[in-house]
Protein backbone atom coordinates (compact mmCIF):
# COMPACT_ATOMS: atom_id res chain seq x y z
CA UNK A 1 0.00 0.00 0.00
CA UNK A 2 1.26 3.71 -0.79
CA UNK A 3 0.81 5.61 2.04
CA UNK A 4 1.69 9.44 1.67
CA UNK A 5 2.35 11.34 5.31
CA UNK A 6 2.16 14.73 5.60
CA UNK A 7 5.64 16.72 7.20
CA UNK A 8 4.46 19.72 8.89
CA UNK A 9 1.72 18.78 11.98
CA UNK A 10 2.13 15.33 11.13
CA UNK A 11 5.71 14.07 11.71
CA UNK A 12 6.81 17.61 12.38
CA UNK A 13 5.78 19.67 15.57
CA UNK A 14 5.01 22.78 13.55
CA UNK A 15 3.28 23.79 16.50
CA UNK A 16 5.81 23.32 19.48
CA UNK A 17 8.45 24.98 17.20
CA UNK A 18 6.22 27.71 16.18
CA UNK A 19 5.32 28.30 20.09
CA UNK A 20 9.09 28.06 21.57
CA UNK A 21 9.97 30.71 18.72
CA UNK A 22 7.46 32.90 19.60
CA UNK A 23 8.37 33.06 23.47
CA UNK A 24 11.72 33.31 22.50
CA UNK A 25 11.11 36.31 20.25
CA UNK A 26 9.85 37.87 23.69
CA UNK A 27 6.82 39.38 22.40
CA UNK A 28 4.80 40.63 25.02
CA UNK A 29 1.49 38.83 23.79
CA UNK A 30 1.73 35.23 25.09
CA UNK A 31 2.71 32.67 22.98
CA UNK A 32 -0.94 30.26 22.01
CA UNK A 33 -1.25 26.83 23.65
CA UNK A 34 -1.34 24.14 21.21
CA UNK A 35 -4.71 22.96 22.68
CA UNK A 36 -6.07 26.74 21.95
CA UNK A 37 -5.17 26.74 18.76
CA UNK A 38 -8.09 27.05 16.38
CA UNK A 39 -6.98 27.82 12.66
CA UNK A 40 -5.04 25.54 10.24
CA UNK A 41 -2.94 28.25 9.75
CA UNK A 42 -0.77 29.37 13.22
CA UNK A 43 -0.78 33.26 11.86
CA UNK A 44 -4.71 33.28 11.89
CA UNK A 45 -4.78 32.46 15.82
CA UNK A 46 -3.05 36.06 16.43
CA UNK A 47 -4.42 39.67 16.21
CA UNK A 48 -4.12 40.80 12.86
CA UNK A 49 -1.57 43.32 13.77
CA UNK A 50 0.93 40.82 15.24
CA UNK A 51 0.28 38.33 12.07
CA UNK A 52 3.39 39.63 10.10
CA UNK A 53 5.45 38.39 13.43
CA UNK A 54 4.07 35.53 12.76
CA UNK A 55 5.00 35.13 9.31
CA UNK A 56 8.56 36.25 9.99
CA UNK A 57 9.03 33.31 12.26
CA UNK A 58 7.85 30.60 10.07
CA UNK A 59 10.63 32.13 7.51
CA UNK A 60 13.47 32.76 9.24
CA UNK A 61 16.18 30.85 8.94
CA UNK A 62 16.25 27.50 10.75
CA UNK A 63 12.52 27.13 11.65
CA UNK A 64 11.55 24.15 9.61
CA UNK A 65 15.47 22.60 9.91
CA UNK A 66 14.90 22.68 14.07
CA UNK A 67 10.97 21.91 15.20
CA UNK A 68 10.89 18.69 17.09
CA UNK A 69 9.47 15.37 15.88
CA UNK A 70 6.20 14.57 16.93
CA UNK A 71 5.89 11.39 19.49
CA UNK A 72 5.29 8.26 17.97
CA UNK A 73 6.11 9.71 14.15
CA UNK A 74 9.46 8.50 13.42
CA UNK A 75 8.86 4.64 15.19
CA UNK A 76 5.53 5.01 13.62
CA UNK A 77 6.94 5.36 9.80
CA UNK A 78 9.69 3.08 10.45
CA UNK A 79 6.81 0.58 11.37
CA UNK A 80 5.09 0.77 8.27
CA UNK A 81 7.70 0.24 6.60
CA UNK A 82 8.67 -2.73 8.56
CA UNK A 83 5.33 -4.23 7.52
CA UNK A 84 5.78 -3.53 4.21
CA UNK A 85 3.97 -0.22 2.93
CA UNK A 86 5.50 2.33 0.92
CA UNK A 87 6.06 5.25 2.93
CA UNK A 88 6.36 8.67 0.99
CA UNK A 89 6.68 11.95 2.64
CA UNK A 90 4.13 14.65 1.33
CA UNK A 91 4.65 17.91 1.65
CA UNK A 92 4.00 21.54 0.55
CA UNK A 93 6.30 24.57 0.84
CA UNK A 94 5.51 28.01 1.69
CA UNK A 95 5.71 30.06 -1.70
CA UNK A 96 8.58 31.64 0.41
CA UNK A 97 10.53 28.79 0.10
CA UNK A 98 14.12 30.03 0.78
CA UNK A 99 14.38 28.16 3.66
CA UNK A 100 11.40 26.11 4.30
CA UNK A 101 12.51 23.52 1.22
CA UNK A 102 15.98 22.85 2.02
CA UNK A 103 15.31 22.86 5.99
CA UNK A 104 12.49 20.16 5.36
CA UNK A 105 15.16 18.13 3.32
CA UNK A 106 17.22 18.72 6.33
CA UNK A 107 14.77 17.48 9.05
CA UNK A 108 13.59 14.16 7.43
CA UNK A 109 17.89 13.62 7.27
CA UNK A 110 17.79 14.43 11.05
CA UNK A 111 14.84 12.79 12.34
CA UNK A 112 14.43 9.73 9.89
CA UNK A 113 17.93 9.61 8.48
CA UNK A 114 19.26 9.78 4.84
CA UNK A 115 17.59 6.51 3.17
CA UNK A 116 13.89 8.68 4.11
CA UNK A 117 15.07 11.86 1.62
CA UNK A 118 14.57 9.70 -1.26
CA UNK A 119 10.83 9.53 -0.01
CA UNK A 120 10.10 12.57 0.31
CA UNK A 121 7.71 14.28 -2.35
CA UNK A 122 7.49 18.07 -2.41
CA UNK A 123 4.55 19.81 -4.24
CA UNK A 124 2.19 22.19 -4.10
CA UNK A 125 -0.51 20.37 -5.38
CA UNK A 126 -0.85 16.97 -3.73
CA UNK A 127 -4.30 16.18 -5.62
CA UNK A 128 -1.80 15.10 -8.56
CA UNK A 129 0.24 12.64 -6.25
CA UNK A 130 -1.00 8.66 -6.95
CA UNK A 131 -1.36 7.10 -3.65
CA UNK A 132 -3.77 4.83 -1.71
CA UNK A 133 -3.78 6.82 1.60
CA UNK A 134 -2.89 10.60 2.48
CA UNK A 135 -2.62 11.43 6.50
CA UNK A 136 -2.70 15.31 6.49
CA UNK A 137 -3.49 17.65 9.38
CA UNK A 138 -5.22 19.61 6.92
CA UNK A 139 -8.70 19.84 7.48
CA UNK A 140 -9.90 19.98 3.50
CA UNK A 141 -7.59 18.56 0.71
CA UNK A 142 -8.19 20.35 -2.83
CA UNK A 143 -5.89 20.71 -6.48
CA UNK A 144 -6.34 20.17 -9.43
CA UNK A 145 -7.06 16.69 -10.10
CA UNK A 146 -9.13 14.01 -8.18
CA UNK A 147 -6.73 12.66 -5.52
CA UNK A 148 -6.43 8.62 -6.08
CA UNK A 149 -5.78 8.52 -1.81
CA UNK A 150 -7.85 8.97 0.79
CA UNK A 151 -7.39 11.59 2.98
CA UNK A 152 -7.14 10.56 6.80
CA UNK A 153 -7.07 13.59 9.39
CA UNK A 154 -4.21 13.52 11.29
CA UNK A 155 -5.90 14.63 14.46
CA UNK A 156 -4.41 18.31 15.85
CA UNK A 157 -7.05 20.71 17.98
CA UNK A 158 -7.06 22.83 15.03
CA UNK A 159 -8.94 20.47 12.82
CA UNK A 160 -11.43 18.62 14.97
CA UNK A 161 -14.51 20.61 13.62
CA UNK A 162 -14.11 18.27 10.76
CA UNK A 163 -16.16 15.09 10.52
CA UNK A 164 -13.49 12.79 9.17
CA UNK A 165 -11.69 9.79 9.74
CA UNK A 166 -8.46 11.05 12.13
CA UNK A 167 -5.92 9.12 13.28
CA UNK A 168 -2.76 9.73 15.64
CA UNK A 169 0.10 8.03 15.79
CA UNK A 170 -1.29 6.09 19.37
CA UNK A 171 -3.56 4.92 16.91
CA UNK A 172 -2.39 4.33 13.20
CA UNK A 173 -2.91 1.13 13.13
CA UNK A 174 -6.33 0.84 14.15
CA UNK A 175 -7.56 3.14 11.97
CA UNK A 176 -5.13 2.50 9.14
CA UNK A 177 -6.92 -1.41 9.12
CA UNK A 178 -10.38 0.24 9.12
CA UNK A 179 -9.61 2.91 6.11
CA UNK A 180 -8.23 0.56 3.87
CA UNK A 181 -8.89 -3.47 2.98
CA UNK A 182 -5.33 -3.64 1.74
CA UNK A 183 -3.21 -2.75 4.86
CA UNK A 184 -1.26 -5.03 6.22
CA UNK A 185 -1.43 -5.01 10.17
CA UNK A 186 0.47 -7.53 12.66
CA UNK A 187 -0.52 -7.45 16.41
CA UNK A 188 1.23 -7.48 19.01
CA UNK A 189 0.87 -10.12 22.19
CA UNK A 190 -0.79 -7.01 23.92
CA UNK A 191 -3.78 -6.47 21.33
CA UNK A 192 -4.16 -10.32 20.81
CA UNK A 193 -4.30 -10.78 25.16
CA UNK A 194 -7.10 -7.84 25.01
CA UNK A 195 -9.44 -9.47 22.20
CA UNK A 196 -9.04 -12.53 24.79
CA UNK A 197 -12.18 -13.53 26.48
CA UNK A 198 -10.78 -14.82 29.82
CA UNK A 199 -14.03 -16.16 30.98
CA UNK A 200 -14.22 -18.18 27.94
CA UNK A 201 -14.93 -22.04 28.41
CA UNK A 202 -11.49 -23.92 27.08
CA UNK A 203 -12.16 -25.66 23.97
CA UNK A 204 -13.05 -29.23 23.93
CA UNK A 205 -9.91 -30.47 22.41
CA UNK A 206 -7.90 -28.60 24.55
CA UNK A 207 -9.87 -30.70 27.10
CA UNK A 208 -8.93 -33.92 25.56
CA UNK A 209 -5.35 -33.82 25.41
CA UNK A 210 -5.27 -33.01 29.24
CA UNK A 211 -7.63 -35.84 30.30
CA UNK A 212 -5.49 -38.13 27.79
CA UNK A 213 -3.96 -41.12 29.53
CA UNK A 214 -0.23 -41.37 28.99
CA UNK A 215 0.23 -44.41 25.61
CA UNK A 216 3.61 -45.78 27.52
CA UNK A 217 6.22 -43.80 25.19
CA UNK A 218 6.30 -40.11 26.30
CA UNK A 219 9.26 -38.34 26.44
CA UNK A 220 9.72 -36.04 29.16
CA UNK A 221 12.51 -33.27 28.14
CA UNK A 222 13.41 -31.19 30.87
CA UNK A 223 16.13 -29.53 28.83
CA UNK A 224 17.19 -26.49 30.93
CA UNK A 225 18.40 -23.19 30.21
CA UNK A 226 22.19 -23.03 29.87
CA UNK A 227 23.33 -21.86 33.42
CA UNK A 228 20.33 -23.33 35.19
CA UNK A 229 21.20 -25.75 38.08
CA UNK A 230 18.52 -28.92 38.30
MG1 LIG B 1 0.51 19.74 7.57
Amino acid sequence: MLILVDQDGVIADFDRGFYEAWQKSGHEYPAIELQHRRSFYVKDDYPSALQTLAVDIITAKGFFRDMPPIVGAVESLNQLLELGHDVRICTSPLNTYKNCVQEKYEWVERNLGLDFVSRMIVTKDKTVVVGDILIDDKPSISGTRTPTWKHIVYDQPYNRHVDALRLSWANFRQVLKEAHPNFKHRYTLGELIQQCDSNAEPPSDLMVWDTARPIGNEILDYTLPEGVQK
